[in-house]
C-alpha cells in the first residue's frame, strides 16, 4: 500500500507495523484485550527493582514521571546538556554553583537537599543522614515495599521530594532567564 505523503506520523507508524500486527487478530479475535496485545508486542524483560517507587497505586503522574526521569538519567542537568553539546556557561548547579549539576548532586547530595530529604524521613521517626543517589535508590526500593498507609506515603514524600527540588531548579533557571531579558 502506497503511504499519502502528508499522512500524519501516527498513521505511516501504524502502517509500518501493520505486517507485526495482523497475526495478532488472525482467528483470535474473542482473545484479544489491551493487555493480550501489549504482551504479544512487547519484549519480556524482568521488573526493575524501583518500579514501585516509580508506579504505584495513588501516585501523582507528573512527580512520577520526573522519577522515572531521574531514575533513568534523563533529566536535563548542565552536565547533560553540555554533553549533549548544547552552548552554556557551566556545569555548575544552578543552586548552590558550586559543585557540577548532575542528579546525584542535586537531589540527595547538596547540603540542602539532603538536610530536605533527612526532615521528611524524621517526620517518619526514620533517622538517616541521606548518602547518595545510587543509596538512597537502593534504600528506598528495598524498605518503601507492602500496600500499607504509611508505605504510600513514604512513597508519595520520596517523589515529591525530587519533583519539588527539579520544580525548584527550573524555576531558578526561568528567573535567572527574565533577568537577563531584562537586563538586555
Ligand atoms: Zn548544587
Amino acid at each position: 500500500m502506497e503511504v499519502p505523503k502528508n499522512a500524519s506520523w501516527s498513521f505511516k507508524y501504524l502502517l509500518k507495523i501493520r505486517p507485526e500486527v495482523a497475526p495478532i487478530f488472525v482467528g483470535q479475535v474473542q482473545e484479544v484485550s489491551t493487555r493480550y496485545i501489549w504482551d504479544k508486542l512487547r519484549s519480556p524483560a524482568p521488573k526493575v527493582p524501583w518500579h514501585h517507587l516509580v508506579w504505584f497505586s495513588g501516585r501523582i503522574p507528573k512527580h512520577s514521571i520526573i522519577v522515572w526521569m531521574a531514575i533513568l538519567n534523563r533529566l536535563p542537568t548542565r552536565v547533560r546538556l553540555l554533553r549533549t553539546g548544547l552552548a552554556i556557561e557551566t556545569d555548575k548547579c544552578l543552586l548552590c554553583c558550586e559543585e557540577a549539576e548532575t542528579k546525584d548532586h542535586i537531589f540527595f547530595e547538596w547540603q540542602f537537599a539532603k538536610e530536605l530529604w533527612g526532615s521528611i524521613l524524621e517526620l517518619f521517626c526514620i533517622s538517616r543522614e541521606p548518602c547518595s543517589w545510587e543509596g538512597e535508590l537502593a534504600w528506598a526500593s528495598l524498605l518503601f515495599k507492602g500496600k500499607s498507609f504509611i508505605v504510600g506515603i513514604l512513597k508519595l514524600a520520596w517523589s515529591r521530594h525530587i519533583y519539588g527540588i527539579w520544580k525548584e531548579m527550573n524555576a531558578d533557571c526561568l528567573g535567572i532567564e527574565q533577568g537577563r531579558r531584562k537586563k538586555s
